[in-house]
């Protein structure tokens, strides 16, 4: 199936007319074909967002608001099919987009239409000045964003919902790697009736489409999703434009066991936040630390649990774990194992490719869990962004915070205790945006959502995503 770009609320091929095939991770096939968009095509979607702007800027919070829940449920009306079409282009378990990524693509719309009717400025009675200031939250014009392929829509529209409830028109590019339920998010816009040029979709590639966003002078604000070295890009290219940026990057991120916690739900969780979408998730925790006296039950209680899982094609509602979504990122991977055996890890499951028949080239490898004797080897430092994990026991408190601090990511992190000293004491000293405990990816859309040092800057949720899309201007009126 061809797909086009979604400009001025119209689908149409690339100016140039080339395209890019799409690749079906479940069986290693082209299944259609994707435009390989230009500066032109980036060009054209400006100029169908700036000319929206005027209009669509000046609409109240309660118009907005109906659109955007409008399209939440439309997303909810078609989740088998937009369901479907995120499991092909991306190879995750059926049932994992049908119970998270959809589903949460649509709470991304109908909680930023809620919160934009909620989203009021401040005042300040300068009494002795006699004076009152109040601040104006204003839209920023044309925005873009950009958005990686581990979580196609359920990231796309974190960023989407947002920004246009802000009352901004946006030009947005989702992965080269998986843009099926981006372009079908298109015609669920049409139906729902957000006016032409609100949004825009180009597809392409990130050197080219993407850059293009990035480089465009008149698109002030960019939110990004993605790698650490492309943020780190993305912040060179923007700063002499003084850009608005918003970057969600790289993650290596502690899972951090306490003899005290409550064994089984640690056990069932950890599963979870180690191989969820084959351990594509940002917030994964591929970094386990066992205190040392439960370390060895452990090690066979996990690595037996681990084994149970079901490599499958991901239109199999039992499947677990599905597969990779590409074969460069496949072998990307496959590389890290073999660096983690030389590096004297030891592999207790896993590490090696699964056949499933009938798919034989699809991109599918075993959950994998690593033993290592270092935290500072390749594989406990560097972002896999796999179905890899590693273990490790840890002595005391201070041991363990040293080592989960000592990466150059802060996303997130997870802490398993019952002790609530222990609970404070790491939850303050931790550096990530965000520290779990006793639980793994509960996620309350109110709530600030980003990472520190190579992790990221700037905040996404609740009212800090609208801040993003907004100028705040104080205006000082002397009575
Ligand atoms: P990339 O950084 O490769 O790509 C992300 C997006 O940026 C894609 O749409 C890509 O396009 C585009 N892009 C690439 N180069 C440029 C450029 N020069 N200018 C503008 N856009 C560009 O990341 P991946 O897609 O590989 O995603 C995986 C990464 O995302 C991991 O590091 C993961 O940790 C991170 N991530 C972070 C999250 C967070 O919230 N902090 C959440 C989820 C993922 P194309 O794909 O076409 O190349």
């Amino acid at each position: 199936m061809n797909i086009q770009n979604y400009i001025n609320g119209n689908f149409q091929n690339p100016i140039n007319n080339h395209w890019i095939d799409n690749y079906n991770p479940s069986n290693g096939e082209v299944y259609g074909q994707i435009p390989n968009s230009t500066k032109e095509d980036v060009e054209k979607a400006y100029s169908a967002a700036k000319s929206a702007f005027p209009i669509w800027s000046k609409t109240t919070p309660e118009d907005r608001s109906r659109i955007l829940i409008k399209i939440s449920e439309l997303l909810e009306v078609n989740l088998k099919r937009l369901a479907e079409a995120e499991s092909k282009d991306n190879g995750k378990p059926i049932s994992l987009a049908k119970a998270v990524d959809i589903p949460r693509a649509a709470s991304n719309f109908r909680f930023f239409g809620n919160a934009i009717t909620q989203f009021a400025s401040e005042s300040h009675e300068s009494v002795g000045q006699q004076a009152i200031n109040y601040t104006l939250r204003q839209p920023i014009g044309v925005v873009g964003c950009i958005s990686p392929w581990n979580l196609p829509l359920y990231l796309f529209t974190w960023k989407i919902a947002p920004a246009i409830a802000a009352g901004n028109c946006v030009v947005a590019k989702p992965s080269e790697v998986t843009p099926m339920t981006a372009y079908l998010l298109g015609e669920i816009c049409n139906e729902a009736g957000l006016p032409k040029g609100v949004l825009n979709i180009v597809h392409g590639l990130g050197t080219t489409t993407g850059q293009a966003i990035i480089e465009h002078p008149d698109i002030k604000a960019i939110s990004f999703t993605g790698g650490t070295a492309t943020g780190a890009h993305i912040a060179k290219v923007a700063a002499p434009m003084f850009k608005k940026l918003s970057l969600e990057l790289g993650g290596k991120n502690p899972n951090i066991i306490f003899a005290d916690c409550d064994y089984q739900d640690m056990l069932a969780t950890t599963v979870r936040s180690s191989f969820a979408n084959q351990g594509q998730v940002c917030l994964c925790g591929s970094r386990i630390f066992v205190e040392v006296s439960i370390y060895n039950q452990f090690k066979k209680d996990f690595v037996e649990k681990v084994k149970a899982l079901t490599v499958g094609h991901p239109s199999n509602e039992d499947t677990h774990i599905g597969a990779l979504v590409s074969k460069p990122h496949l072998e990307k991977v496959k590389e890290y194992i073999q660096i983690a055996k030389d590096e004297n890890g030891t592999v207790l499951c896993g590490g090696n490719e699964v056949t499933i028949k009938g798919s034989e080239n699809g991109y599918y490898l075993k959950p994998t869990v690593i033993e290592v004797t270092s935290d500072e080897c390749r594989v406990n430092q560097e972002e896999i962004f796999g179905p890899v994990v590693t273990i490790m026991p840890f002595k005391s408190e201070d041991d363990v915070l040293e080592m989960a601090n000592k990466v150059k990511y802060g996303l997130s992190a997870t802490l398993w205790t019952n002790d609530l000293k222990r609970t404070m004491k790491m939850s303050n000293e931790l550096q990530a945006g965000i520290v779990w405990v006793n639980t793994w990816m509960m996620r309350d859309l109110r709530t600030p959502f980003g990472g520190v040092k190579a992790s990221g800057v700037g905040r996404e949720g609740g009212f800090e995503a609208l801040r993003f899309f907004t100028e705040a201007k104080n205006v000082c009126i002397k009575y």
